[in-house]
């Protein structure tokens, strides 16, 4: 990626990267249980990352966040991202007051 470039949200994998299937387990199973909503997404595991330290983050109502969802290849097996966006997320509605969100820097926090 070019210094100058920036990345554009949201990120949509639609194909497993090892073998190029586009049949997802978490998906295909949801939508033969007819549990999937119009608009709803399928995912395996889905997180929220928060773009700040949190020294002072909980003080601040909104802070930018990455959140993304996974699913599982039903070819081959990989574990992969199917969706990646940025926003911004409310801490005050989130998971106790955002202490249950991780943010990037790893370590305590
Ligand atoms: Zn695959």
């Amino acid at each position: 990626m070019e210094e100058n470039e920036k990345m554009k949200f949201p990120m949509e994998f639609t194909a497993c990267p090892v073998c190029g299937s586009e049949d997802r387990v978490i998906e295909n199973a949801l939508k033969e249980e007819k549990a999937l909503k119009p608009g709803q997404r399928a995912a395996a595991t889905k997180g929220t990352l928060l773009l700040t330290d949190n020294t002072g983050a909980l003080t601040r109502i909104m802070v930018p966040a990455i959140s993304y969802t996974t699913d599982i290849c039903a070819k081959c097996g990989t574990f992969y991202v199917t969706r990646i966006d940025k926003s911004q997320v409310s801490l005050a509605e989130n998971n106790n007051g955002g202490k249950n969100i991780p943010n990037i820097f790893g370590g305590k926090g």
